[in-house]
């Protein structure tokens, strides 16, 4: 018996994206909400501790910081416009504060953006469609 081709994807049960997606913000594993989605402080696991599913195939590559710098833009610049028009602090105590406060929340918030990611991409099974390559004739 030849082995074929391509394995026919079985049917496989519905992932909840938004689940997923909550899990991850967590750090939980999407896919279990038990384990830890990221080793350290961003590298994505290569096997749940609880459920053994791995997330380190997926490339979540430019959304997490993306997601970052949204989510931090829009804390920091409401709340640096808000001081300024109540209390109208020195400038040179701006400068010293929302700098410090923005490196800490981007801090805070990419490794949660980027387990938000991961759950969304195992959620939607981005990545795990992927053709076989075709060996093209050079031109
Ligand atoms: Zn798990």
């Amino acid at each position: 018996m030849t082995e074929p081709l391509m394995t026919v994807a079985e049917p496989e049960a519905d992932r909840s994206v938004l689940q997923a997606v909550a899990r991850g913000a967590l750090g939980r594993c999407p896919a279990c909400g038990e384990g830890r989605v990221l080793e350290g402080y961003l590298k994505a696991t290569s096997g749940c501790s609880a459920c053994g599913e791995s997330y380190d195939h997926l490339r979540a590559d430019d959304m997490p910081p993306w997601m970052t710098i949204l989510i931090v833009g829009h804390i920091v610049v409401p709340l640096l416009l808000m001081v300024e028009q109540i209390w109208h602090p020195d400038m040179w105590l701006q400068m010293a504060v929302w700098p410090v406060v923005t490196l800490a929340l981007l801090l805070l918030f990419l490794p949660r953006c980027k387990g938000a990611a991961l759950g969304l991409l195992w959620a939607t099974r981005a990545g795990q469609q992927e053709e076989p390559a075709e060996s093209e004739p050079a031109s």
